[in-house]
């Protein structure tokens, strides 16, 4: 008799006999072509919104997926936000199979695998050891209970931790732009920075890096070390979870507690005893370990009828049936393993600290930081921060660089992160409305180019104003140093120009006859783009600054009363 042929070779048997495509068309195979597949389109549309050119492409498509987007802002705003309706695409499944996102979808969690594939050192067991389940993945729940109830209270903060908020914030402020800085100067064709002739730069960029490298490589030490103990998307979707139909089901009369199924468990979910539901990734990799091929993702209830059900005590009563192996019974655990008074303290921690968050001067009724200086088209700043996930693609479509991630000084510890104008590294275009249309959650309103300008219907309202330019005396050349300069007056956009100059010809120090032009300003024709701070010569502090002042979407901040705006009325 021929023996069966070595398994050998891609289209050899199997050693059970199965055929070739048993072994190579895995679910686990499928899972990482998907999960490279979402992995490249989630960089490919970052990558188009980095080129400013959007081409039709949903470039906030991950964002408008993202369910804890949805909900949270659904809390801190009562509304839902043009297409984060999407988000339905990720729940449906996920009340049906679990937390499918996280194993097959979740760009962030795809990332942490990777590295952890290509970093990996450990022995099969110190393997075992890392993916048994422990106390300290109880955290994320803690989190998102806080992230949820500031929510509640219209402080939205989950974009600190949010996977696809951080991830895409990472990869603009820090990968991208390393990226184009690395480039040599003979690739600098594929510096993907169009409009500025040098790399974009960003305030914090090596924060922000920094967190991105530390959180990825704690993969090292814990697999999914973020998915497992910090992710507020992963305890959300854990939490919808728990009701999925079909899960990993164990079959007590096969499992002979080798606890192999550990051994690439993404999740730490135990499915080498009482499964934790909420934990499970669906990565399917228990499947594949299982020598013993106990495991199968299913309807427990079909299986009821092929196995004991689920206790050795039934086995027993049920004459014919097969004999229990296992000593574990249970084979499912549903809510996640976190203590009801810990959820307390938790919401009671976020309820208690946000009076403390509003008392920020940068975002109380009765102060304004001026260099919160919001793009165009944006609510007024609570609003704003009811509505911002810290997402920053507004930045990164941004073709002038003028959009940086706040810090603390600009926008306080709630306005950390979200969009701020920086003039002197970039100016607000004047047909550009860019920023608007890539917002996921509606903090910056999609703007017409006419609404903008305001031009057709909107000639009434006026252009939109993002602040107010002042001059600096003693900082200009021609008020504080008598040297002729028109740079500001040259590149004021706006017609007629908002910046104006007295002619005056003095005899200077040296006794040189010197024809100037003192700029001034009429603030009923500014629109606080920026412009004449981003040229002024006096490049350290510009002579001549934008400040918050007088923005359209703030009516508390004008700096002169309703009428004297050009004759228009401000929205
Ligand atoms: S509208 Fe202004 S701030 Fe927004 S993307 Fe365009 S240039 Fe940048
Ligand atoms: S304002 Fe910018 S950072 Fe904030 S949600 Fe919109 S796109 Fe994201």
């Amino acid at each position: 008799m021929s023996e069966a042929p070595a398994n050998k070779g891609f289209f050899a048997r199997n050693a059970d006999g199965t055929p070739w495509v048993a072994r190579r068309l895995r679910l686990t195979v499928w899972r990482t072509f998907t999960q490279g597949f979402f992995l490249a389109l989630f960089f490919f549309l970052l990558w188009t919104a980095w080129f400013s050119r959007l081409g039709g492409y949903p470039v906030s498509l991950f964002l408008e997926l993202d369910p804890l987007v949805t909900f949270a802002t659904a809390l801190s705003t009562h509304t839902v936000y043009r297409w984060l309706w999407r988000s339905l695409w990720i729940v449906v499944p996920t009340l049906l199979l679990g937390r499918v996102f996280c194993g097959w979808i979740c760009p962030y969690g795809s990332l942490h695998q990777l590295v952890g594939w290509l970093f990996n050192i450990r022995t099969n067991r110190m393997k075992l050891e890392r993916n048994r389940y422990r106390q300290s993945y109880q955290l994320k729940y803690l989190l998102l209970t806080v992230f949820v109830v500031l929510a509640g209270f219209g402080a939205l903060q989950i974009g600190l931790l949010d996977p696809i908020c951080l991830l895409a914030r990472s990869t603009t402020v820090a990968l991208f732009s390393a990226f184009d800085s690395a480039l040599p100067a003979s690739l600098a064709g594929l510096a993907s920075a169009p409009g500025t002739v040098e790399p974009r730069v960003f305030t914090a960029a090596w924060v922000i890096g920094l967190l991105l490298v530390g959180l990825v490589g704690l993969n090292l030490l814990i697999p999914r070390f973020f998915c497992r103990v910090l992710c507020p998307l992963g305890a959300f979707l854990g939490l919808l979870s728990r009701f999925a139909l079909w899960r990993i089901d164990r079959d007590l009369t096969r499992c002979t507690d080798c606890d192999l199924c550990l051994r690439h468990c993404e999740g730490a979910s135990d499915p080498q005893a009482a499964l934790r539901k909420s934990e499970c990734f669906v990565c399917f990799n228990c499947l594949d370990d299982c020598p013993e091929d106990a495991l199968r993702f299913r309807l427990p209830a079909l299986s009821a009828a092929r196995r004991p059900a689920g206790s050795r005590a039934a086995a027993a009563a049920t004459l014919g049936a097969p004999a229990v192996i296992s000593k574990r019974a249970a084979t499912e655990q549903r809510a996640p393993a976190v203590a009801r008074r810990r959820v307390l303290l938790a919401a009671a921690a976020a309820a208690l600290s946000f009076p403390f968050l509003r008392r920020s001067k940068a975002v109380s009724a009765r102060g304004f930081s001026p260099k919160a200086l919001r793009p165009p088209g944006s609510v007024a700043e609570q609003a704003f921060l009811a509505r911002c996930i810290k997402c920053d693609q507004c930045l990164r479509v941004c073709p002038t660089n003028v959009l940086q991630p706040a810090t603390f000084a600009e926008a306080g510890l709630e306005g950390l992160w979200a969009p701020v104008m920086d003039f002197r590294v970039g100016f607000c275009q004047l047909n550009c409305t860019l920023c608007s249309e890539v917002c996921p959650t509606g903090a910056i309103q999609k703007l017409s180019r006419d609404r903008k300008l305001g031009r057709g219907t909107y000639a009434a309202a006026g252009p939109l104003r993002l602040g107010t330019a002042f001059f600096d005396r003693g900082r200009c050349l021609p008020w504080a140093m008598e040297t002729p300069c028109v740079v500001c007056e040259e590149v004021c956009p706006v017609s007629p120009k908002a910046i104006g100059a007295y002619e005056e010809t003095i005899t200077r120090w040296d006794g040189q006859r010197v024809a100037l032009r003192r700029p001034y300003l009429r603030p009923e024709l500014c629109i606080g783009c920026g412009l004449c701070e981003h040229e002024c010569p006096v490049i350290d502090q510009p002579a001549v600054y934008v400040t918050a002042v007088g923005e359209t979407r703030a009516k508390d901040r004008s700096l002169l009363l309703g009428s004297h705006r050009g004759g228009a009325a401000r929205p």
